[in-house]
């Protein structure tokens, strides 16, 4: 099966490095699927879920707040404000945040708060689902879609 380079990288860290046969990322327009030979392009990302397709093993969910994506035919370049894997993640520090902002934005808050915590919100609910991710399962993504609907 053909593959890829994937270097994946939040802030300081390397998040994953290897070869990898596909990556699924939230664009700024929504789920983007990434095979090898993929045109050139380069794209903000969402808060969302990325997919890492191996070959021979079970995928790898990660949970990002947003970042760039570039895309080369041979390789695949992920720039992820925050990034933490399925099993990595706290729900319980993801819920008590998503508890916090949903709290501030039913007392209403100042508008040039607001949008700060509509995004906090909007990445605890991706926190929140990746993490129950389990392995094998291959139900549909948490994308920046899923939180839009819970935030109206
Ligand atoms: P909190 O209020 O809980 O800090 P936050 O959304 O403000 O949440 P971020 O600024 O997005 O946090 O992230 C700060 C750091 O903490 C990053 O390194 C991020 O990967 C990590 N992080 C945030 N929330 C979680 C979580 N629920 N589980 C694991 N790591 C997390």
């Amino acid at each position: 099966m053909a593959t890829m380079r994937l270097e994946f990288v939040a802030q300081d860290h390397s998040v994953f490095s290897g070869d990898v046969t596909a990556v699924q990322a939230p664009g700024a327009e929504g789920q983007l699927g990434i095979l090898p030979k993929h045109a050139p392009l380069m794209t903000v990302l969402s808060p969302g879920e990325v997919v890492v397709q191996r070959e021979g093993a079970e995928p790898l969910y990660f949970a990002v707040s947003g970042g760039w994506m570039e895309v080369r035919p041979d390789q695949v370049t992920i720039l992820a404000r925050t990034a933490e894997r399925s099993d990595q993640i706290d729900a319980a520090r993801a819920e008590a945040a998503r508890a916090r902002a949903a709290q501030l934005l039913a007392q209403g808050i100042r508008r040039d708060q607001r949008a700060l915590v509509e995004l906090s919100l909007k990445r605890q609910i991706v926190r929140l689902r990746v993490s129950g991710r389990r392995r094998g399962w291959y139900g549909p993504t948490a994308s920046e879609s899923d939180t839009q609907t819970k935030i109206e």
